[in-house]
């Protein structure tokens, strides 16, 4: 075969050189002889008991924040609204198998129509559950992967559900590449915390390529080569050794703190989407968490209630082992729409009824919020803001509405503490006039701090060129409340991309910005940068100018 290569989208980052190995199809669609009703019903709940016992033991065997993937799994195979349909279905003549796929597909297609990233992307959570059930109703082991006895392989498949990741043996994989999937997906975030490269969205061609060459995946160039020419392979051989130094050398120094040349110590936090990117990750190498996106609770329009909020705040808490927490209230709306929760019918959603602006009018949803996050602030050192402001008098009114929701936990006799009480700066007139708003502590979200900056959409892929993060308009605000931070004695954080950015951190850093909050992934890359900066910035490729 000559060399091929395959665009895809970066779910977890790095290079991954080994033997392309094509994943085989399970579920292969297989015809058998229909029982009576009653065969059918009782092959359908034998198999709902053997996926649930099958998913019990997975779920034992990994750790917490992956067996709470699987759980969501398992707790639809115990739901009767959900599996009424099928034995409807059943009982009106049709096969188990038949029901079972009607019923799964009906779900997906739901999940896959709305236009919330969060949602679609659990679609694969679906999928996986479909897989597991039909496997064991036409009786196909839903064992997911023969892999070879080798190391070093790139695993590519048409789709690859949570479950099945969780069940390969990752001392075998090298990377991963996939025809379908999303990078907000379960399995991408299973991939990062794990350091598995892996490209998702490769499309059909992949599944064309043969096994048994070799295969490279260049997350950086966005990639798959199929069978490279000798004098390609040997090039990603000696990038692969140097980032593997390079990092190898920043992961060596994770634990230690970030201080410059110049000997400022800058706080490094992460930034956590879903709690299951935590996994395996180590607290010291991180001076705490510095945004927390509690999206995550609500995938599918569903409503957590306080108890399990105060869960999942908690969990994290612990997880930081002293360490600050900073958790952001429910940041829907604009390009976070919740099904239920958010509105409609705006004509410009960025601009419409998001984050704090929202929270303010469903007060039943964030009454319940932040109980369960006074509720969690008494396991550790917890910092709440809220995203999305515009004038100081919304501070105040939260100060306001906080202080309520402390006093009902008291009159009611439930522990709880006051946290630390922050806002985050998007809007450019909350970045003008931060100095006047009475907040404990300010993290900047560049993300839609560009976005209104600069007038365009932060989904526009047309207006990258204008939307840029370097812009100096951009920059002298962000300036403006890092001053604004040092006179009034307040921490000011960057949140957004912007901080995970190696070739932007030194503007952050010589704006007066000595906090960053940045992807988990990026973390001792972004330290070692700190490291190095001696009052300069970077040129355009990462290097000292
Ligand atoms: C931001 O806007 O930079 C930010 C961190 O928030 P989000 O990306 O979740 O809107
Ligand atoms: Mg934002």
């Amino acid at each position: 075969m000559a060399e091929a290569s395959i665009a895809g989208i970066t779910a977890s980052e790095g290079i991954a050189i080994g033997t392309f190995f094509l994943r085989r199809e399970m579920i292969d669609n297989q015809s058998r002889t229909a029982g009576t009703v009653g065969q059918e019903q009782s092959l359908f709940e034998d198999s709902l008991a053997k996926a649930r016992q099958s998913l019990a033991a997975l779920m034992a065997r990994v750790d917490v924040s992956a067996a709470e993937i699987l759980g969501f799994q398992h707790e639809l195979l115990s739901d009767t609204d959900f599996l009424e349909p099928v034995f409807q279905l059943i009982g009106v003549g049709q096969t188990a198998d038949e029901a079972w796929t009607e019923v799964i597909e009906g779900e997906i297609a739901e999940y896959t129509a709305t236009a919330d990233e969060y949602m679609s992307a659990r679609t694969d959570d679906l999928r996986d559950l479909q897989r597991r059930v039909l496997g064991f109703i036409l009786g196909t082991i839903p064992e997911s992967f023969d892999v070879p006895e080798m190391t070093g392989l790139v695993l590519a498949a048409t789709s690859l559900a949570p479950s099945e990741f969780l069940e390969l043996d990752l001392g075998k994989i090298a990377g991963i590449a996939i025809s379908e999937g999303s990078p907000t997906s379960h399995v991408s975030i299973l991939a990062r915390a794990r350091g598995i490269p892996m490209l998702v969205g490769c499309g059909t061609r992949l599944t064309g390529l043969k096994p048994g060459y070799v295969a490279v995946i260049d997350t950086h160039n966005r990639q798959l080569i199929h069978d490279p020419h000798d004098e390609s392979q040997n090039a990603f051989r000696v990038r692969l050794q140097n980032s593997s130094i390079a990092n190898e050398f920043a992961r060596r120094r994770a634990h230690l703190p970030a201080v410059t040349a110049s000997g400022d110590h800058v706080r490094v936090y992460a930034n956590v989407d879903d709690p299951a990117i935590l996994l395996g990750v180590d607290a010291a190498s991180f001076d705490g968490i510095g945004l927390t996106r509690t999206e995550f609770l609500f995938v599918g329009g569903h409503l957590p209630d306080e108890d399990h909020q105060m869960g999942a705040y908690r969990r994290i808490i612990e997880w930081a082992a002293g360490r600050p927490v900073t958790i952001r209230t429910l940041d829907a709306g604009g390009d976070k729409p919740i099904p239920g929760v958010t509105f409609h019918d705006e004509t410009n959603p960025f601009l419409g009824i998001r984050g704090y602006r929202l929270s303010r009018i469903r007060k039943d949803i964030f009454a319940t919020q932040l109980r369960a996050l006074a509720r969690a602030a008494v396991f550790g050192p917890l910092k709440v803001m809220i995203p999305m402001v515009t004038v100081r008098s919304e501070m105040d009114e939260f100060r306001t509405i906080f202080t309520d929701v402390i006093n009902s936990l008291q009159s009611e006799g439930i522990a709880c503490a006051v946290p630390s009480l922050g806002v985050m700066i998007e809007v450019p007139s909350a970045a003008l006039n931060a100095d006047s708003i009475d907040a404990d502590f300010f993290s900047i979200g560049s993300n839609d701090l560009i976005q209104y900056v600069t007038a365009c959409a932060r989904d526009n892929a047309l207006l990258a060129h204008l939307a840029q993060a370097d812009n100096p308009a951009v920059i002298k605000l962000i300036s403006m409340v890092a001053a604004t931070g040092l006179q009034q004695d307040k921490e000011v954080s960057v949140c957004g991309d912007m901080a995970s950015t190696p070739a932007l951190v030194p503007l952050l850093l010589k704006a007066g910005i000595r906090c960053l909050s940045v992807a988990i992934a990026q973390g001792p890359a972004i330290k070692e940068i700190i490291r190095g900066w001696d009052g300069r910035e970077l040129s355009g490729d990462g290097i000292c100018a």
